[in-house]
């Protein structure tokens, strides 16, 4: 006889389901089903309804999903999951409204990488939505891309107060979620957007003189640096210079996609 769905298992899937459509996931597939005995599904029903760890470590249940490659959107909610409702930084408690995970295609030939979410991010739980992000998204489509294409990301994941910048121990204690992000989605390029963003990804120190113009080789992927959107807002004379970064990490993708055609012949 087929079980029906309990009020409390119905409410718990529609959570389950705005929780994806937050990550910018839509399509589900159904699986085919595997019967829980009683003690496994109190298990599973504990971890959906309290997914707080208070590590960044996946836990086993994320692992055995990250050990199938190609399903990088299970790998992303499992990320979502283990930072459940983070109180692992000092941000937690100081007007947070709500974490801001990133969106986006995780399998996206591109990542754009800022430093942390504003106002409008915080209110909405979706990065790059304020005026910075109206400006980011026409830099995409400036790529020839649409925002649907990439995956944006911040270095932490809630707002500072005032939106001042990210202390260095919030950064590494939020940044190893966004290494993760990284790692399933496994773009060709990353964009970090700002000294903030390039400087934790790259840990190193430099002017954003220096850091621009060039590749860096960072977690089996290329990495290039521009300006922060919010910069270019305040500062017109450079938005020609981020044109030209952008025009540079476009000639990048034409390599990478040669040399990946040259590789197959
Ligand atoms: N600035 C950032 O660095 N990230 C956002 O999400 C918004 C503004």
């Amino acid at each position: 006889m087929k079980e029906r769905l309990t009020p409390e298992l119905k409410k718990s899937l529609a959570e389950r389901l705005a929780f994806y459509r937050e990550l910018g996931i839509y399509d589900l597939y159904r699986r085919p089903v595997t019967l829980l005995d009683k003690s496994e599904l109190d298990q599973e029903m504990a971890r959906i309804k309290n997914p707080s760890s208070t590590s960044a470590a996946p836990s086993s249940s994320a692992l055995t999903i990250l050990d199938q490659p190609e399903d990088r959107q299970a790998a992303m909610v499992a990320i979502r999951e283990d930072l459940g409702d983070c109180t692992r930084c000092r941000l937690h408690k100081q007007g947070r409204k709500q974490i801001v995970f990133g969106v986006g295609n995780p399998h996206a030939e591109v990542m754009f990488v800022g430093e942390a979410p504003g106002a409008d991010e915080d209110e909405q739980g979706i990065p790059f939505v304020g005026r910075a992000g109206q400006l980011l998204t026409n830099m995409i489509k400036a790529m020839g891309l649409k925002r649907e294409d990439v995956y944006i990301a911040n270095v932490i994941k809630c707002r500072p107060p005032g939106n001042r910048t990210p202390e260095r121990d919030e950064c590494d204690t939020c940044s190893p979620f966004l290494l993760r992000q990284i790692d399933v989605v496994r773009p060709k390029i990353i964009v970090a957007l700002g000294a903030v963003a390039a400087k934790n990804l790259l840990q190193i120190n430099d002017s954003m003189a220096n850091l621009r113009s060039r590749t860096y080789d960072f977690r089996n992927t290329r990495l290039i640096v521009t300006y922060h959107p919010a910069y270019l807002l305040r500062t017109l004379l450079d938005k020609a210079k981020a044109w030209e970064d952008l025009l540079f990490a476009q000639a990048q993708m034409a390599r990478l996609s040669a040399e990946a055609s040259a590789a197959q012949s």
